[in-house]
């Protein structure tokens, strides 16, 4: 089996592609089934609960951060290079803009309104909905050339996504890979856990909370760092 760190050489020196080693990592063995992830286990856990201060066994070695989601990873570097890509990127319609007269509601100036023949009345469809005798001219963008403008920027966009994925997605698939593999190492070096008991661990997995640890009375949130009352006791 491929090991992680070999994954991680091949990636940094352009040997392997991204999504070759993701499946590569996505497919090996489960890291807390590894022998090497139980011998370090033995090593650190404790013989009692860091939560509750149980000395009952049996201890399990709990996870207290979870290795974030290659999904979300890849999301997250995604939207950041794409942010820098499309900055100062606007659409710009090189035609000459037409105006026309149009008939708009003289209440919200939606142009969406019309007009009702049997009771000789204007009602607007937009924002207000109201009634009224005579509609309010405005001047508005000829609606065939709105659409041809609507249509034109839909192309811009298109080819913008386009020309952005040709030049960055190789980039941010390495980069997410790797942010991936540094999870992974942090998860087999133990960084963030806690010996439990089976009591503390069910609480956090199954139920998101722990016990507080602070008053070590009350139960909180696994992601806040105390419970409410000791919350605004502090200090
Ligand atoms: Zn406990
Ligand atoms: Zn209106
Ligand atoms: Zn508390």
């Amino acid at each position: 089996m491929i090991n992680v760190h070999e994954i991680k050489k091949q990636l940094i020196d352009n040997s392997i592609h991204w999504k070759d080693a993701l499946d590569l990592l996505t497919n090996r063995q489960k890291p807390w089934t590894t022998k090497e992830w139980k011998e370090k286990r033995d090593l650190i856990i404790k013989d009692y609960c860091e939560s509750c201060g149980s000395q009952d066994g049996p201890f399990v070695l709990q996870h207290t951060i979870q290795p974030a989601k290659f999904s979300d990873i890849f999301s997250r570097i995604r939207y950041e290079y794409y942010q820098a890509y499309s900055e100062g990127i606007t659409f710009k319609y090189k035609g000459k803009i037409k105006y026309i007269d149009r008939e708009s509601c003289p209440f919200c100036s939606s142009i969406n309104l019309y007009f009702q023949k049997t009771k000789n009345i204007w009602k607007c469809n937009g924002k207000c909905g109201k009634c009224f005798e005579e509609p309010k001219y405005i001047q508005d963008v000829d609606p065939v050339q709105k659409k041809d403008i609507q249509k034109k920027k839909k192309i811009f966009q298109d080819l913008n996504k386009l020309d952005f994925e040709n030049k960055y997605m190789e980039e941010i698939g390495k980069k997410s890979v790797l942010e991936s593999i540094v999870h992974h190492e942090e998860y087999m070096s133990f960084k963030y856990t806690a010996t439990f008991c089976k009591k503390c661990a069910f609480l956090w997995d199954k139920k998101g909370v722990k016990l507080c640890p602070v008053c070590k009375e009350t139960y909180c949130s696994i992601h806040v760092d105390m419970c409410m009352h000791c919350f605004k006791n502090r200090n």
